[in-house]
C-alpha cells in the first residue's frame, strides 16, 4: 500500500480515507434555513456577499479488494458563468486527490452515491474528446433510484438541483446499478434511506451489523459538523417534515452507536462524532491519522 497523504481512520475491516474534489461557495441563509443569521454566522462565518464555504469531500473506503468511492464530487463540467457563482475552486480534485494514495480511476471498484444533485455526483462523469464517459471505467456504480429518476426527468421545483448528463453516460455504459429503502450493496456497507433532503437520499453505513466501531456518510442529512440539531434545516430540503424525521432518527442512532461520521461540505472536518449534549446534540471532531 502507498503512503496515506490524506486524513483516514480505521473501522472494523475497513480503511476510510477523506479525498476532495475542491470547495464551492453556497448562500449562508440557504444552507441554514430557518437558523437566524445572528446564530449561524459564528459557526459558519460568511464572507461579505453572504455565501459560507463548503467542501466537496468524497470519501475512500478499502476493504480487501474493494475501493469504494462514496459519493464523487462536483466535477469538471462547469462553464465559467456556474464556476463564478458557486465560486468552484478545484485546485484539488478526486482524481488528483485518489493519485495522492496511489490510486488510478481503474482501479476503483464502486462507486456509492447518496443522492444526484450536481454537486454531489458531478465528477461521476468526464469528459474525453469531446465524448461524456464515465469517470470510473470499471466501478459498479450505486444510486438511489427515485434519485436516477430525478435526475433524468426533474420537474420545475427540482430542475436547478440535477443536471441528466450526470447519470446517463454511466447508465449507457451499463455500470449503474439502483437501490430503494436499504439495502447491503457490499458486505459491510449498507445505505438507508434517510430523504427529506431530497426524495431519495441515502446515508451510507459501514460496519454497522458487525464487531467494532460503525461509520456513517452523512451526505446532506448533516452537512457539516455544525447542522448537527435537528431543527437546523437548509432551505434547499424539498420535504421538510421528512427530513425532520429521518434527521432526528439518525441523529439519534449515531449518538447512541458513538457511530464515526463522515462530513461532505464540512470546510475543516472529515470526521467527528456526534453525541447528546443535554437536550441538544454536539460533535467532537477527529483529526484522522495522516
Ligand atoms: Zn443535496
Amino acid at each position: 500500500m502507498g503512503e496515506r497523504v490524506r486524513p483516514s481512520v480505521s473501522i472494523g475491516e475497513w480503511r476510510i480515507t477523506a479525498l476532495s474534489d475542491g470547495f464551492m461557495r453556497l448562500d449562508g441563509g440557504s444552507m441554514w434555513g430557518v437558523v437566524p443569521h445572528n446564530l449561524w454566522k459564528h459557526l459558519t462565518p460568511p464572507a461579505e456577499d453572504n455565501t459560507i464555504r463548503l467542501a466537496l469531500r468524497p470519501f475512500l473506503a478499502e476493504r480487501g479488494d474493494a475501493k469504494v468511492v462514496i459519493e464523487v464530487g462536483i466535477g469538471d463540467r462547469w462553464e465559467a458563468k456556474w464556476r463564478s457563482i458557486y465560486h468552484i475552486e478545484r485546485d484539488e480534485t478526486l482524481v488528483s486527490s485518489l493519485a495522492e494514495v496511489g490510486l488510478a480511476p481503474e482501479d476503483v471498484t464502486h462507486v456509492v452515491a447518496s443522492h444526484c444533485h450536481f454537486d454531489h455526483i458531478g465528477a461521476m462523469v468526464s469528459e474525453k474528446d469531446g465524448a461524456l464517459v464515465p469517470t470510473f471505467p470499471k466501478a459498479r456504480h450505486f444510486a438511489p433510484a427515485i434519485e436516477v429518476e430525478m435526475a433524468k426527468h426533474p420537474d420545475h421545483v427540482r430542475r436547478a438541483s440535477y443536471r441528466a448528463d450526470d447519470v446517463v453516460p454511466v447508465e449507457e455504459a451499463g455500470l449503474l446499478e439502483t437501490f430503494s429503502g436499504s439495502a447491503e450493496l457490499l458486505p459491510g456497507l449498507r445505505v438507508h434511506d434517510a430523504s427529506g433532503h431530497s426524495d431519495g437520499l441515502s446515508v451510507v453505513t459501514l460496519n454497522e451489523e458487525e464487531e467494532g466501531p460503525t461509520a456513517i456518510f452523512w451526505a446532506d442529512v448533516v452537512p457539516t459538523t455544525h447542522h448537527v440539531q435537528p431543527a437546523y434545516i437548509m432551505a434547499y430540503d424539498i420535504d421538510v417534515v421528512r427530513s425532520f424525521e429521518h434527521r432526528s432518527l439518525w441523529l439519534a442512532r449515531a449518538a447512541e452507536g458513538e457511530w464515526v461520521g463522515l462530513f461532505y461540505h464540512d470546510e475543516h472536518h472529515p470526521f467527528g462524532r456526534v453525541r447528546r449534549d443535554g437536550k441538544k446534540y454536539a460533535v467532537d471532531t477527529i483529526a484522522g491519522e495522516v
